[in-house]
C-alpha cells in the first residue's frame, strides 16, 4: 500500500474544503471497501478524510413521521433500530442481509452507497477496466460475466451496483443529502446513480469532492408491510446473484400501492417502476406479480453467463409480493 496523509476534520464544512484543496483526497468512512481497493492498488488517493468523528452518526425521527438517517450511522446501528424495525422493516433486511456482523459494526450509511462494484476485473489492476482507468476496455464484456448487469448495460461497462441498503433505499424513494463547496443540497436516490454509457468511471450525478450528510426517509406508512429477499450463493457474506426490495399496500385484494427495487441486475440500484405500473389498481395474484416482473425484465440483455437472473428476479417478486400479501 503507498503512504498517504490522514485528517480528522473539524466540520463537514472543513471536510469538503479538505477534499476541494487536495485533488487526490478520498473521505473515509468504516474503510471497509476503500482500504481493500488501496490495498489491491486500485484506488490511489493520497489523503484520507476521515468522517467518524462528524457528528452525523444519529438517526432522527422527523415531526412528519420520516426519518433522517446521518452518514457515518454504521449499518448494524441502523439495522437494530426501533424505528427502522417497525416503519421500513425492509431497510433493517437489507442490511442484515449484507456483508458480515464484523463489517456491518463498521461500514457507514454513506460509505455503503457509494461503495464500488465487485466487478472482478475492476479489482484486477492487470486487467482492462473503462471504470478503472478509462479508455483501456472493458475485460468483463466477453469474460467472466456472471455476477454483472442484465439491464442498461453498455459496452463500456456490464458492472452491477453491489449495495443491499441502496436497494431498499429505492424502492423507499429516500432522499440523498449532500454537502457541496456552494452548500448542502437534496437528491432523490433514484437520480443519485448514473448508468454506464460511455463513461462508466462516473458513477453518481454528484461533483467530485461531495459529502453525503444524511439520507432522509419519507414518511410512508405502507412500509410497514415491507421486505427485503436477497439470493446469493451461501447463506452469508455473500453479494447477492438478485435482490428484490418490495413494500405492498392492499385495499381488500386490491393493490393500491406498490414500491418494488432490483439488486443485481444494473450499473445502478433498480427501481421496477414498470411493474409497479402493472400491478398497482389490480387485484393482487402471484400470476399477476409474476406478469408484472417479466415486463419490468423485458428489455433485459443477458450476458453470456447470466440468464439465469431473469427468472431468478422474477421468482423472487413473485415470492416477496406473496409473503407480503399474506402477512
Ligand atoms: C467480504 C465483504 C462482503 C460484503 N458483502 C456485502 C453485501 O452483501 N452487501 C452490501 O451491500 N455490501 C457488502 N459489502 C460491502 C460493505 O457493505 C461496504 O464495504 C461498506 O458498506 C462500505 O462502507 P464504509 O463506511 O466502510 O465505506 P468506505 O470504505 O469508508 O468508503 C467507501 C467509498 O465511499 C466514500 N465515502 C464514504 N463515506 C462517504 C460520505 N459520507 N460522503 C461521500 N463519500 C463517502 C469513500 O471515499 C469511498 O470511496 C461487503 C464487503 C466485504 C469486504
Ligand atoms: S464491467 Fe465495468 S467494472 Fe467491470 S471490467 Fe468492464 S468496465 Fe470495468
Amino acid at each position: 500500500m503507498r503512504a498517504f496523509r490522514y485528517h480528522r476534520p473539524a466540520d463537514v464544512a472543513d471536510a469538503v474544503a479538505l477534499l476541494g484543496a487536495e485533488p487526490q483526497a478520498a473521505y473515509l468512512g468504516g474503510g471497509t471497501n476503500l482500504v481493500d481497493l488501496m490495498k489491491l492498488g486500485v484506488q490511489r488517493p493520497d489523503v484520507l478524510v476521515d468522517l467518524t468523528r462528524l457528528p452525523l452518526d444519529t438517526v432522527e425521527e422527523l415531526p412528519d413521521g420520516g426519518l433522517r438517517i446521518g452518514a457515518t450511522v454504521r449499518n448494524s446501528d441502523l439495522a437494530a433500530h426501533p424505528a427502522v424495525r417497525r416503519d421500513y422493516p425492509v431497510l433493517a433486511r437489507a442490511l442484515l442481509a449484507a456483508a458480515s456482523g464484523q463489517l456491518r459494526n463498521m461500514a457507514t450509511t454513506g460509505g455503503n452507497l457509494l461503495q464500488r462494484t465487485r466487478c472482478v476485473y475492476f479489482q484486477d489492476t492487470g486487467k482492462a477496466c473503462n471504470k478503472r482507468e478509462p479508455g483501456s476496455g472493458c475485460a468483463a464484456r466477453h469474460g467472466q460475466n456472471r455476477d454483472l448487469a442484465v439491464l442498461d448495460w453498455s459496452e463500456q461497462c456490464v458492472a452491477t451496483h453491489p449495495s443491499d441498503l441502496a436497494v431498499a433505499l429505492t424502492a423507499l424513494d429516500a432522499v440523498v443529502q449532500v454537502h457541496e463547496t456552494d452548500g448542502p443540497r437534496d437528491i432523490p436516490i433514484t437520480a443519485l446513480y448514473r448508468s454506464p454509457g460511455t463513461h462508466p468511471e462516473r458513477e453518481t450525478t454528484m461533483a467530485r469532492g461531495t459529502l453525503i450528510t444524511a439520507v432522509r426517509l419519507p414518511p410512508l406508512p405502507a412500509a410497514r408491510r415491507s421486505t427485503y429477499l436477497k439470493v446469493r450463493d451461501r447463506a452469508s457474506f455473500a453479494f447477492a446473484a438478485g435482490s428484490v426490495a418490495a413494500v405492498l399496500d392492499l385495499d381488500g385484494d386490491l393493490v393500491r400501492d406498490v414500491r418494488l427495487a432490483y439488486g443485481a441486475v444494473a450499473h445502478r440500484p433498480w427501481r421496477a417502476y414498470r411493474a409497479e405500473q402493472e400491478l398497482r389498481g389490480h387485484p393482487f395474484s402471484p400470476a399477476l406479480a409474476a406478469r408484472a416482473a417479466d415486463a419490468e425484465l423485458a428489455e433485459a440483455r443477458p450476458l453470456r453467463h447470466n440468464g439465469f437472473k431473469l427468472p431468478l428476479t422474477r421468482a423472487i417478486t413473485v415470492r416477496a409480493l406473496t409473503e407480503l400479501a399474506a402477512s
